[in-house]
């Protein structure tokens, strides 16, 4: 069968999560295709274009998206377009499918809705589509017949990830996607484990670790060698110059990191960067990591104020963990990004000041600072919602949530969220010695200006 997954995005960005049941689909013998639409705000003539070019060329039996809830209603729009124009099956999976079937099920276009890891769901979709079996028993699958909606089970998490192909990039010209980075900047994207044992009350995770019947296994890594034979692959066949493991953290297994970093260096010299929880960033890791080839590390921070990140996020780490890891990392030569939201439930001024404090402390080389989205499904989204503090009008106008809060805060404007932004993104320049210098030409420009004035006209 032929498969067009379709996504939508306000940049582009190659989607593994796709990538990886394109190429699971692949070894069935199935064929697949992705159409990348980037979005601004709104889709525009081209788009359509673009979708009807790739219907008429590909000729698919079943249109796939991975949702986010920032995304849903472009996918909405297009999957209306493609049932009335070309009546295709339509199936939907990814977070927001996954955390909120019921809204997802209810458009009338929308035909599938995909719960959890989608690669068995949808070859047994696919198969049973094509011997024109009976689809509405499949687990992991909410189908709609007949104006009825057949709700299935869940199956097991996959525990053996080696047992799954590498992501396939062949969907697209990876080449030249790659190259749209720049020269010196044509960063590969990997991922090296599925899930992630923390329970942070504004991430999906939680909720989606209670959806499987063997929630223990929620954590997996795939082993290092099959992670360097999928480098050794991607090195063979493509030009690029760096790696990114898009993991939610790559420092959990202190053994998987050790081995590792002991087998990386021999054969590959991408430096690489990665993303990790500062408690789990010891001085000993962070050295692995750098010896390895690691450049860049990314550090979650969310809120400066230790006691709203604990009640309210559930990030138990102290801001004195936080500031070491930065430290060390510096200190080792490793750059880092913190990433951090404003505009929490709960959030006070201080709050936010205790944020922008932090950030000005540790010197990120960028603080990457969003304001906080209440995503449905979430702990902390959900609250929001039984709170009314959403406002669902600002909520369908607001393009990205980078640029504006959807709540009506109890104790913030939006102007303050928004000015605590741009201020915690300011204090990335201090860790580059900017703030430093630009504090330094200020103070030296104001004294010459004293002294002229002091030793007056020439
Ligand atoms: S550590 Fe990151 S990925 Fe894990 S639950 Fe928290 S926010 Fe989600």
């Amino acid at each position: 069968m032929n498969i067009l997954f379709i996504y939508p995005g306000p940049d582009i960005s190659y989607p593994i999560q796709l990538g990886a049941l394109s190429a699971f689909l692949k070894r069935y013998g199935h064929q697949t295709a992705l159409l990348e639409l980037v979005v601004q705000r709104r889709l525009n003539a081209t788009h359509w274009a673009d979708v009807r070019k790739a219907i008429e060329i590909f000729r698919p039996h079943l249109v796939g998206f991975t949702a986010y809830e920032t995304s849903f209603d472009w996918i909405r729009e297009l999957a209306d377009y493609l049932k009335t124009q070309y009546n295709l099956p339509i199936i939907v999976g990814g977070y927001h499918a996954t955390l909120v079937p019921q809204e997802a099920i209810r458009h009338n276009s929308i035909d599938i809705v995909c719960r959890g890891e989608g690669e068995y769901p949808l070859l047994e979709l696919v198969t049973r589509m094509e011997r024109e079996e009976d689809t509405t028993s499949t687990p992991n699958l909410w189908v709609k017949k007949d104006g009825q909606v057949y709700q299935n089970p869940i199956r097991p998490l996959i525990e053996d990830l080696d047992e799954l192909p590498f992501p396939d990039r062949e969907m697209l010209d990876y080449q030249r996607h790659l190259e749209m980075g720049g020269e010196g900047d044509r960063n590969v994207k990997l991922i090296a484990s599925r899930g992630c044992p923390y329970d942070c009350t504004y991430c999906s995770n939680y909720y989606i670790k209670q959806l499987y019947p063997n929630k223990h296994k929620y954590l997996r890594m795939r082993s290092v060698d099959n992670v360097l034979q999928e480098i050794e692959g991607l090195a063979n066949r493509y030009t690029f110059d760096s790696l990114g493991f898009h993991d939610d953290n790559l420092t959990l297994f202190p053994r998987w990191l050790e081995e590792f970093c002991e087998k990386y260096p021999h054969r590959f010299r991408f430096p690489f960067y990665c993303a990790a929880r500062p408690e789990t960033c010891s001085a000993k890791t962070l050295r692995m990591l750098k010896n390895a080839g690691c450049n860049l590390l990314l550090l979650g921070i969310e809120s400066g104020d230790e006691q709203l990140r604990r009640s309210v996020l559930n990030r138990r780490m102290t801001n004195q963990s936080i500031i070491k890891s930065f430290q060390t990392a510096r200190r080792l030569g490793i750059q880092t990004w913190s990433f951090n939201m404003v505009g929490l439930p709960y959030e006070g001024r201080l709050s936010l000041l205790r944020t922008i404090w932090l950030n000005f402390q540790i010197g990120p080389d960028f603080a990457m600072t969003s304001i906080f989205y209440p995503f449905k499904g979430t702990a902390l989204g959900d609250l929001c919602y039984a709170n009314n503090w959403v406002n669902l009008q600002r909520r369908s106008s607001v393009g990205s949530y980078a640029w504006d809060s959807v709540l009506n805060h109890p104790h913030l404007s939006r102007l303050e969220i928004r000015l605590a932004k741009y201020l915690n993104t300011l204090t990335a320049l201090r860790g580059r010695g900017l703030l430093f210098k630009a504090i330094r030409g200020r103070i030296v420009n104001w004294l010459r200006h004293r002294m002229c004035r002091w030793a007056g006209p020439a």
